[in-house]
């Protein structure tokens, strides 16, 4: 199918936009009046370039408050309609978006309404123009889509069609069912756009709020499956206003739109590409630090021993139990501390993980990382993140472990089993964009999104997973820009006992964030604890939380660079990552810092 996207959903000029647009494989644009208006290119300069670039100009838009009104001002309506239609004919732009009416002057009359779209139409069509008319959600008098149907169907005219808008539909909680009753060559547009569930005015929710499908919470994919079984043919089209995309980069912007588009298509049995390979576990997690020493120290302390060195490049690998930490000293490092740059994923087919993320648009890494490495399939994330798709121990497929040789001591264990999660702060313009990405290319679920207070701002966070909590990564992201470096990554690794980890943690040396008093003081109040624990909580600086299902006690080390670790004990199938306690945790971490400077 034909994908197209409004120049209004990418941020920069017009041809920053178009060219975005382009480079991300999108065949047509929905030129917005407003970035024509901005431009200082001639409609024919903007029809040559689009052509140059590969694009159609699939959609002009809007054209407002028509339909409806008395017959002097009709009049005038026609004749801006004109004018708009002339231009139209100069920019090669053969369909036209009429809003449903927000003006005071309509009046709520239908056949009205029909009749003069009908002499619109009329006008329309002897510049070759064809209207699609669209119900706003807040429109006067027409604000449904079978509404707007009922108006195009007793206007007849063959140039007048419908646009339908998803956001539009499903933010009135329309039954999108309806729109089979609608003939598909009647269609004439079909705009997506998908938002978070929020209890708020409309209209602003539609400007501020609309995200890509698959990044909210509306049923992009059950609307767009009712629209394709009138046989409508026409684009799919992306229609999103929203504040973050309208100041991000409009080159990563338009690859997020289209992969939103891929895996869309897909959902509607109208995109062949590889199946996903879901990750089965963490293979291990790769830090980068200008020096070694003190994350050796903080590892040690935590009862990890340095197994092996890789043949040709500084990298350790430190391990105990199925906790596997890489520690790259090598050139490439930034000199702002160590950081969380690599994941390598347990993968039940690494190639075929890697076709299915190149497929979506991905940047697919150089496969080999050196001649004598094994060849692991890597592709980044939307937050430049490192992912490795691995078969550790698997007989005939590439295994990274063989790069390394042993140090000859073997992990003896201190009571970590495995990593629990591993938390990624997205940078503030990719957080719906990295749900999405981990959703579809890697096939993950994604969980309710939480808003999280943090002393200096509101933190969002939400957490992917596989469906046995082999692989689980919490996303969190600022809610406004800050600055990136203040909210470190974190790995957090699994215990069964994470009092024995933490004493232990302590007697090696290490140092657990301190925790409030007044923390424990409510913790008392929330929970019933048995005598001496909520003391030994306390005395180690140990969060408690429960859910339905069950219980999760945890506590921290302190940062290094960019990166903290956490001991995690997660019993009963407790099923979230101490959310609750994140406010408390990120005061203390940004009180040690205060008092550290680091
Ligand atoms: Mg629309
Ligand atoms: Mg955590």
């Amino acid at each position: 199918m034909r994908t197209s996207i409004a120049t209004v959903s990418l941020s920069g000029s017009l041809t920053e936009k178009l060219d975005a647009a382009a480079r991300a494989g999108f065949d047509g644009v929905e030129i917005f009046e407003n970035d024509l208006l901005a431009s200082p290119l001639t409609p024919e300069d903007i029809r040559a370039r689009c052509a140059d670039l590969g694009l159609g100009i699939d959609l002009y838009q809007p054209m407002r408050d028509i339909e409806a009104v008395p017959e002097a001002e009709f009049a005038r309506n026609l004749r801006r309609a004109r004018h708009k239609f002339e231009l139209m004919r100069r920019l090669g732009a053969d369909t036209v978006l009429v809003c449903s009416s927000v003006s005071p002057h309509a009046v709520d009359d239908d056949a009205l309404a029909a009749e003069q779209l009908s002499r619109l139409a009329d006008a329309a069509r002897e510049s070759g123009v064809r209207v699609a008319y669209e119900a706003l959600a807040w429109g006067r008098h027409v604000s449904t889509y079978d509404h707007a149907w009922r108006i195009v169907e007793t206007a007849g005219h063959p140039a007048l069609g419908t646009c339908l808008d998803s956001f539009h539909i499903l933010s009135r909680g329309s039954d999108p069912k309806g729109i089979e009753d609608i003939p598909g060559e009647k269609i004439f547009f079909l705009q997506l756009a998908d938002a978070p569930l929020l209890a708020m005015d409309v209209l602003q929710w539609s400007r501020h709020y609309r995200c890509f499908p698959g990044q909210g919470g509306f049923d992009v994919t059950g609307l767009v499956r009712h629209v394709l079984r009138t046989g409508y043919d026409g684009p799919l089209s992306l229609e999103v206003f929203n504040d973050v995309f309208r100041q991000a980069e409009a080159g990563p912007t338009a690859v997020d739109a289209r992969r939103s588009l891929l895996v869309l298509q897909e959902a509607v049995g109208r995109a062949a590409l590889p199946e996903p390979v879901v990750p089965t576990g963490v293979a291990f997690a790769e830090l980068v630090t200008p020096a070694a020493e003190p994350l050796a120290a903080l590892l040690g302390a935590l009862g990890f021993t340095r197994t092996a060195r890789h043949r040709g490049k500084p990298v350790a690998l430190w391990e105990q139990g199925d906790a596997r930490i890489l520690v790259n000293t090598g050139p490439a490092v930034r000199r702002d501390g160590a950081q969380l740059a690599a994941i390598g994923l347990e993968s039940p087919d690494p190639a075929g993980a890697a076709r299915r993320a190149e497929a979506l648009l991905a940047p697919v890494l150089p496969r080999r990382r050196a001649p004598e490495d094994a060849p692991l399939d890597a592709v980044a994330a939307p937050d430049g993140t490192e992912l490795f798709f691995c078969a550790t121990g698997r007989p005939g497929l590439p295994d990274w472990r063989a790069d390394f040789e042993d140090t000859g001591r073997p992990a003896t264990g201190a009571g970590i089993r495995g990593i629990d999660h591993l938390a990624l702060t997205q940078p503030w313009h990719h957080f719906d964009e990295a749900a999405l990405f981990h959703r579809g290319v890697l096939g993950l679920h994604a969980q309710e999104s939480v808003d999280v207070a943090d002393p200096y701002g509101l933190l969002r966070s939400r957490a992917v997973t596989d469906a046995d909590g082999g692989v689980r990564i919490a996303l969190t992201v600022g809610a406004a820009p800050t600055d990136d470096t203040v909210h470190a990554q974190h790995i957090a690794l699994a215990t069964d006992d994470v009092v024995a980890a933490a004493r232990r943690f302590r007697e090696a040396g290490g140092s657990l964030l301190p925790v409030p008093a007044n923390y424990y003081d409510d913790l008392a109040a929330r929970f019933e604890f048995a005598d001496g624990e909520l003391e030994t909580y306390r005395e180690l600086g140990i969060l408690y939380d429960r859910d339905a299902h069950g219980v999760f006690r945890h506590c921290y080390t302190r940062t290094i660079g960019r990166v903290f670790f956490e001991l995690a004990q997660r019993d009963d199938g407790y099923r979230g990552y101490g959310a609750p306690n994140a406010p408390v945790r990120l005061a203390a971490q940004h009180a040690v810092r205060a008092l550290t400077g680091g």
